[in-house]
């Protein structure tokens, strides 16, 4: 069902639930100070209760409602990407929900940079819970009529057109002593965050194997995540995805393909994307969920080039089908 930005403010105050649009992905919003709106959320997407939640906030001059210590090095951070697509993973006010934080210490925060959402959390005088507004471990939407395939028509959901960014966020976790780590890339590169940061004596740990076992539960980095229904197998150059094809349709079996930059053409449904990082990321949630609604055997997909800039696409796709 969709509503408008007046009454979704009025069913968020009132502990409801609501899908709203951001520029990263759409999101399932809940009033952050309200844990029987929030724990909603998790009963409606099927969420685990020990993932926690992105806090999204109007201003950066919030942050310290939420969080015990700003340090320089997230002030820096914030002042250069916000509103935008990064979130800052840092130490929790005692007062803040477990049920948001589940039950880490720290507390997840973004300002989103879509005027929509800023409008709802400005107007409303709100700080909204919005994780993916799918399923567990689904496809992320980035369109209102994405929301309700997955979740049904009786969701609320507040249009505000597809989203820019197409991805979710990149967050990065900033300690009390400023020492930073990147949990989940994102389109804001490990790169940029670097050059904000200028850290010069600490080089940042990664998403490594090291640093996964002492970093806190990261939802997004499930092994599959992200995942359309139908089966998806992934490629590292054209000619092996027209190889596979070609194997599979002897056999019998129906095939798609998502095509990323130049190549051979291909003899069955496909949707070919440029060359370019940020195109595909705006455009990736949306032709899975496109190939998806063909409902063929197999989807196939063609990965970029293992480049920084294409890091966020490769990690989500990574995770949305076997190799
Ligand atoms: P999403 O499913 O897109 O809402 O992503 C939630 C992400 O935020 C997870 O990947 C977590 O890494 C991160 N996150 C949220 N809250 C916290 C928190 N309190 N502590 C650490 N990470 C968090
Ligand atoms: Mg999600």
């Amino acid at each position: 069902m969709r509503v408008s930005l007046e009454q979704a403010i009025a069913e968020l105050k009132n502990g409801g639930v609501v899908a709203i649009p951001t520029e990263t992905v759409y999101g399932l919003a809940a009033d952050a100070t309200n844990d029987n709106a929030l724990k909603k959320i998790f009963a409606i997407k099927q969420r685990p209760a020990d993932h926690p939640l992105i806090v999204h906030i109007g201003d950066m001059n919030q942050v310290s409602d939420w969080a015990t210590t700003f340090p320089e090095v997230a002030i820096k951070l914030a002042e250069a990407f916000w509103p935008g697509p990064l979130t800052l993973v840092l130490p929790a006010q005692p007062h803040v929900s477990r049920v948001v934080r589940g039950d880490e210490p720290t507390v997840a925060l973004r300002v989103p940079n879509h005027p929509v959402a800023l409008a709802l959390l400005k107007q409303g005088n709100l700080s909204v819970a919005a994780p993916s507004a799918n399923l567990f471990t689904q496809l992320s939407p980035t369109t209102a009529a994405h929301v309700e395939a997955g979740l049904g028509e009786s969701i609320s959901v507040l249009d505000g057109g597809a989203c820019h960014v197409g991805i979710e966020s990149t967050i990065v976790s900033v300690s009390s002593n400023g020492q930073w780590q990147l949990l989940r890339p994102g389109m804001i590169s490990e790169e940029d965050i670097a050059k904000v940061a200028a850290i010069t004596n600490q080089a940042p740990s990664t998403v490594g194997a090291d640093a996964k076992q002492a970093l806190p539960k990261v939802p997004g980095q499930h092994a599959l995540h992200y995942s359309p229904r139908t089966p998806l197998l992934l490629f590292k150059d054209r000619q092996s995805l027209i190889e596979e094809s070609e194997a599979l349709q002897a056999a019998g079996w129906s095939c798609a393909a998502l095509l990323i930059g130049d190549g051979d053409e291909v003899n069955f449904q496909s949707i070919s994307l440029p060359n370019a990082p940020e195109k595909v990321a705006e455009l990736l949630y949306s032709s899975l969920h496109c190939l998806d609604a063909m409902k063929v055997d197999r989807l196939l997909v063609e990965l970029p080039p293992a480049l920084p800039s294409w890091l966020a696409v490769l990690d989500r796709l990574s995770r949305a089908g076997y190799r």
